[in-house]
């Protein structure tokens, strides 16, 4: 297409919060939508531009002001996110102004919803903006109702569960941890509620789940935005298969111990081991780390479990040795390469979004760990809306014990309701590769989205200014 006299598509500046549960489905969007045609350049953090190696897509450098080391660098939460505002509105402006020239200028920045000030920049320049939730549509709808005043803060649903259209009810255990106690995390409250502060002005926003996961509570969450749902934002080899060459997300903060992971595999029988993983942010308390350690030794089971190194300290002495002939403990490994070898039975995970959808996606049955933010909704959906897991009991002190992690392996290894649940989870894997396949809900959605940027049509009888 011609356009402005230069040879012309659709370019979107693809911005996610620069942490790993971010960058892997924003980079991942990136890539199909840079399959489907558009121009795709990812822009993060010069401290984790290194970090990203991917085929297909720009990856330009931003600042949050802390080039060295990122977060790490700074005094806290609050300081990060406003010198990331402020730097980055800047960096964000000048990155879209170097192409402003090109044969193939920005139209659009897609930018993680943890960072609404990138639709300003957007705007500024004339251009497209579209917000990217990383979250289910049930949470985002939570967060929403707060912002919106029809719930208040600290939650209290000791009596009355909350009840969203779609969603099993939710009691006080379920909700985000953020809401039950508001004073404990500040800073990450008012990011999630920032997440709506100019969310009208937003072209579109775009919702990593799909509509045949969350059906009902993605209607309602549409009714309030031009919302469009999209994943699951996983690398196609896994669901689709569309997309040449794509069996990773393309960006890895930590090095995948892959070789070591997979050689141990082999070695085990199919559907025999017990994947275990906490993400990339949860910290567990030491007494935690020894209930799961004695936990999955006391099990018949084999299992692999990813220890993050700042992790390491807490296991109980002697505990890797000691477990030499069943477990194999990584510092960090490519999940999805893990989760979608032959030999794993069960993912006992943290639930962080990103998790819980690739254990969706790839058939896995669960046992929910959770333990802070989103993670124990997303757990009530894995036993209750979707029936692939359970979710472990915590004791009063919020720690799952060793004979309730136990129980919780053999419920989903080999229990009565195992079959159902593998069942349930071979069922979910297929609905999860329909939508992302071709005419599936989340790649019409995506094509949809492609169209307006590639032809600059009406989104909704609404004409979007600068395209
Ligand atoms: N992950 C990984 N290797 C690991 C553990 C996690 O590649 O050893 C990836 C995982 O595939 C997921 C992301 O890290 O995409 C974690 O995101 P999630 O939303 O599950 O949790 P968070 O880290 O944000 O708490």
């Amino acid at each position: 297409m011609e356009k402005r006299g230069r040879e012309y598509r659709g370019h979107v500046v693809v911005l996610p919060y620069p942490c790993q549960g971010h960058m892997n489905p924003l980079l991942q969007m990136a890539k199909r939508l840079a399959s489907k045609g558009l121009k795709a350049t990812l822009a993060t953090t010069h401290y984790t531009v290194k970090s990203v190696c991917v085929a297909n897509v720009g990856v330009e450098p931003i600042s949050d002001g802390f080039d060295q080391s990122g977060f790490a660098q700074a005094l806290n939460e609050e300081v990060y996110l406003e010198a990331f505002k402020t730097t980055g509105s800047r960096t964000l402006s000048e990155l879209i102004k170097k192409f402003e020239n090109s044969t193939s200028p920005v139209n659009c920045v897609i930018y993680d919803s943890f960072l609404p000030w990138a639709l300003d920049v957007a705007k500024q320049h004339g251009i497209y903006g579209a917000s990217f939730f990383t979250n289910s549509a049930t949470v985002c709808s939570i967060f929403c109702r707060i912002h919106q005043g029809q719930l208040t803060l600290p939650v209290k649903l000791e009596e009355t569960p909350l009840l969203i259209p779609g969603a099993p009810p939710l009691n006080f255990l379920d909700m985000p941890s953020f809401l039950k106690a508001p004073e404990a995390y500040p800073a990450y409250l008012r990011m999630k509620l920032n997440q709506y502060s100019n969310l009208e002005m937003s072209d579109w926003v775009l919702g990593n789940t799909f509509e045949e996961l969350e059906c009902e509570v993605a209607k309602g969450v549409s009714e309030l935005w031009p919302g469009m749902l999209i994943g699951p934002m996983i690398p196609s080899a896994y669901l689709d298969g569309r997309i040449e060459d794509d069996r990773g997300y393309g960006a890895s903060l930590w090095k995948p111990l892959s070789n070591e992971c997979m050689k141990w595999l082999e070695t085990q029988e199919p559907e025999s081991v017990v994947y275990v993983s906490f993400g990339s942010m949860v910290a567990l308390t030491v007494k935690q780390m020894e209930e799961i350690a004695w936990g999955l030794k006391g099990s018949e089971f084999h299992f692999l479990w990813v220890v993050k190194e700042s992790e390491h300290g807490k296991l109980p002495e002697g505990f890797a040795d000691s477990t030499k002939e069943k477990g194999l403990v990584v510092t960090w490994c490519n999940q999805l390469e893990v989760l979608a070898h032959h030999a794993v039975g069960c993912f006992v995970t943290h639930c962080g979004w990103n998790s819980t959808l690739e254990g969706l996606s790839l058939g896995v049955p669960m046992v929910g760990v959770p333990k802070w933010a989103d993670q124990l909704t997303n757990a009530k959906f894995v036993e209750e809306a979707w029936g692939i897991g359970v979710r472990a009991k915590e004791d009063e002190k919020g720690n799952v014990g060793r004979e309730e992690l136990q129980l919780c392996l053999r419920k989903v290894m080999e229990g009565e309701r195992s079959q159902e649940i593998k069942r349930n989870a071979s069922q979910w894997r297929e609905l999860a590769k329909e939508a992302i396949s071709e005419g599936g809900s989340s790649d019409k959605n995506i094509d949809d989205f492609v169209g307006h940027l590639l032809g600059g049509k009406e989104i909704e009888g609404r004409v979007l200014n600068g395209c």
